[in-house]
C-alpha cells in the first residue's frame, strides 16, 4: 500500500467503527439511529480537559444520550442506505442507539459486584443472560425478549437498583461513548446467545442481596464446590 492510501485509510478509520456498528446492527435486524456524542468542551480549572455534549448546551441534562435534532425514536431503521448517510454525512462521530421494545427489551441493573457472582445468582433463579452490555459505571444492561411495554423499577438494598426500561426508550450500543469517557461495551453476545424473559430476568435482580451479602452467598457456593 503507498502511503497516500495508507493515510486514506487511517482517515477513513477514524470515523468507521460507528458506522461499522451501525451496519452490523442493521444486519442482525436492530433498527438504530445517530444520537448525540461526546465534545471536546474546554479545560477545567485544574487543567483537565472536560467533555461535553455535541449538542453544545452546557446544561445538557442527558449528555451523549439524546437523539440527534430533528430524530424521533419512530425514524429508528434497519434502511442501509439511511445508515450509511447519516454516518458518513454530517454524523460521522454520533453514537448508535437503538429503541427498546422494537425487537427486545431492556432491564438495567445498577449495582456493584463481579459479574460472576450476578451470573450465579441469575443460575440460581434459572434465567440465563442474553446479550449483556457495559453502559458505563455501575450500570449494566440485560437484553431481553420484548416485554411489558411499560417501565418498571425496584430499589436493590441501600444503594441499587434494577430498572426496566418502557418502550421507546433509547439504549446506546458499542461503540457509543460517553462524556466520562466510558465506551459502552458488549460483556455478552450479542451474537450465539437467545433472549431471556424480561419479567423473569427482572424478578431476579430484584432480589439482589446487598453486595456483601451477594459476595458471602456466592463464596459459600464455591466453598461448598
Ligand atoms: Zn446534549
Amino acid at each position: 500500500m503507498d502511503s497516500a492510501a495508507n493515510n486514506r485509510s487511517q482517515a477513513n478509520l477514524a470515523v468507521r467503527p460507528l458506522l461499522e456498528a451501525g451496519m452490523d446492527l442493521i444486519l442482525a435486524g436492530i433498527p438504530v439511529l445517530p444520537c448525540h456524542w461526546p465534545v471536546e468542551a474546554g479545560q477545567t480549572a485544574d487543567g483537565w480537559r472536560r467533555l461535553g455534549c455535541s449538542c453544545g448546551r452546557a446544561d445538557c441534562p442527558t449528555p451523549a444520550r439524546h437523539l440527534v435534532g430533528g430524530m424521533r425514536t419512530s425514524d429508528a431503521t434497519t434502511d442501509a442506505v439511511l445508515v450509511a448517510q447519516w454516518w458518513t454525512g454530517g454524523l460521522h462521530d454520533a453514537n448508535v442507539v437503538t429503541v427498546a421494545g422494537l425487537v427486545f427489551g431492556v432491564v438495567e441493573l445498577r449495582y456493584s459486584a463481579p459479574s460472576a457472582d450476578i451470573r450465579a445468582w441469575l443460575a440460581a433463579f434459572q434465567v440465563a443472560p442474553g446479550p449483556v452490555l457495559d453502559a458505563g459505571i455501575g450500570r449494566t444492561q440485560f437484553l431481553t425478549a420484548v416485554g411489558p411495554a411499560d417501565p418498571s423499577f425496584a430499589p436493590i438494598g441501600s444503594t441499587g437498583a434494577v430498572h426496566r426500561l418502557g418502550h421507546r426508550a433509547i439504549v446506546l450500543l458499542p461503540p457509543s461513548r460517553l462524556t466520562d469517557r466510558h465506551q459502552v461495551t458488549w460483556l455478552q453476545g450479542p451474537h450465539g446467545v437467545s433472549l431471556p424473559d424480561s419479567e423473569q430476568l427482572f424478578a431476579a435482580l430484584a432480589r439482589l442481596p446487598e453486595p456483601h451479602d451477594l459476595a458471602a452467598w456466592a463464596q459459600g457456593r464455591a466453598d461448598v464446590a
